[in-house]
């Protein structure tokens, strides 16, 4: 696409942006709560955040370099490349965070029939239909295709039976995008790929209360659940291929974690420890530190906006995906752990009116923080992908 016509696409954007973002859309999210997941029974936090919704899904840029016919906005990469630049411009709220979106839609693009995909993409892009993944399972995490949970040829249905764990969400999700093993003899090429209704007969989730009180996880528990034979993507004993193109697109969206952060660790340090009378941030130690993750942000933001022209071309993800995801959760919980000492004790609020919601946002931000080096694959399993398939290191196992 010529420069001039992206160019034109600009103006387009800014246009229909500036007519149809609410204004209260343009600013980052004050907390979780506010956050639109869609679905059955998703909430919405105000009016806005609906009519935001229903704007971008209808204009088909929930989901903006998905074809047109599967409810995207059918841009090019560099088309979708100028959208986001104007909605960071105006600082828009994304409309809709969802599983969908970011890791099963890609795969369903890639690998499900067309019944499939016209079932399920149009449901996603309007944010109708909420997803949870079915991966881990209790002693199958890092070691992902030592899954157990047992999926039954019985003629006209497929019978599941198992158990996952650490299932973000499922409480709240409509479906499951699922890992089931349907061959016991063999290991990685025994395992299927199938889209289970949470409604199912059989099918209960547990939340897992943590420490904060929160539950964003479930154990998920499969008890002769029948779901339709159409509901496996791709073939049967082919789910591994799938499983990892996911977990690519999974790591490419944790390794942006932080980067819309409503708070900056420059201007709370500014305002807890001040200025010296060189004008300069008056702890010299922690001005340092920050200097250096600054940079460090920087020159990761410009390595990820140049793998993203380079796989213009061809696939949008790969195995890179694991060195991002570790590099960026890596920056994302040093920024967290700076804010934090910045912050001194305004960073020890959970809750209530002692603290503002910035304070509240930079201690809740630190505590989720820590497991951005366990979701998606731990760090070391995927230095492990980037030491065998990116830097094609021999494997001494
Ligand atoms: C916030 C969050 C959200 C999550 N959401 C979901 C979800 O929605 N759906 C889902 O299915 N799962 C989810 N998970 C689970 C996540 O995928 C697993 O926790 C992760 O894969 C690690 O598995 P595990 O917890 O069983 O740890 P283990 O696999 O038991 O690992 C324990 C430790 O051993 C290390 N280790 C293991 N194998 C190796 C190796 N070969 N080389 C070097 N070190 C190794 C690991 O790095 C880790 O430090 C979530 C986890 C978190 C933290």
């Amino acid at each position: 696409m010529s420069d001039a016509s992206l160019e034109a696409f600009r103006a387009e954007a800014r246009a229909w942006l500036d007519e149809n973002c609410p204004q209260s859309m343009r600013t980052p999210f004050g907390s979780e709560d506010e956050i639109v997941w869609g679905g059955r029974n998703g909430k919405f936090f105000s009016a806005d955040a609906k009519l935001w919704l229903a704007r971008m899904a209808e204009r088909g840029w929930t989901a903006p370099i998905w074809p047109k016919q599967y409810g995207g906005g059918g841009l090019s990469n560099s088309e979708n490349a100028v959208l986001q630049s104007e909605l960071k411009r105006i600082n828009a709220r994304p409309a809709l965070y969802s599983f969908g979106l970011w890791m099963l839609g890609p795969v369903l693009l890639e690998y499900a029939n067309e019944e499939q995909k016209k079932e399920h993409l149009p449901k996603i892009a309007r944010g109708e239909i909420r997803w949870c993944q079915g991966y881990s399972e209790p002693g199958a995490g890092s070691d992902l295709a030592g899954l157990q949970t047992k999926c039954e040829d019985k003629g006209d249905h497929w019978l599941i039976n198992g158990q996952k764990v650490w299932t973000s969400y499922a409480n709240y999700a409509d479906w499951c995008f699922c890992l089931v093993r349907t061959d016991t003899s063999v290991k990685h090429e025994g395992i299927s790929f199938v889209l289970i209704d949470m409604t199912t007969k059989g099918v209960e989730t547990r939340p897992i209360k943590l420490i904060s009180g929160a539950s964003p996880f479930c154990e998920t528990f499969f008890t002769d659940v029948k779901i339709p034979k159409e509901n496996m993507v791709g073939r049967l004993n082919g789910g591994w291929e799938i499983a990892k193109r996911l977990l690519q697109y999974e790591r490419t969206n944790i390794s942006g974690f932080g980067s819309g952060a409503r708070v900056d660790v420059v201007d709370i340090a500014r305002d807890t420890i001040g200025l010296g009378d060189d004008g300069r941030l008056a702890d010299g130690d922690l001005r340092a530190r920050i200097a250096q993750h600054k940079m460090a942000e920087r020159a990761y933001a410009l390595t990820t906006q140049r793998a993203q022209e380079e796989a213009k071309a061809g696939q949008n993800v790969s195995h890179m995906a694991s060195m991002f995801k570790v590099a960026g959760a890596r920056l994302n919980i040093e920024r967290c752990e700076l804010m934090v000492e910045a912050a001194g004790s305004r960073a020890f609020g959970w809750s209530g009116d002692g603290f503002d919601r910035d304070e509240l946002a930079v201690t809740r931000g630190w505590l989720r923080s820590k497991g951005n080096s366990i979701e998606g694959g731990t760090t070391e399993v995927n230095l492990n992908v980037v030491a065998k398939r990116v830097l094609g290191l021999r494997d001494t196992q």
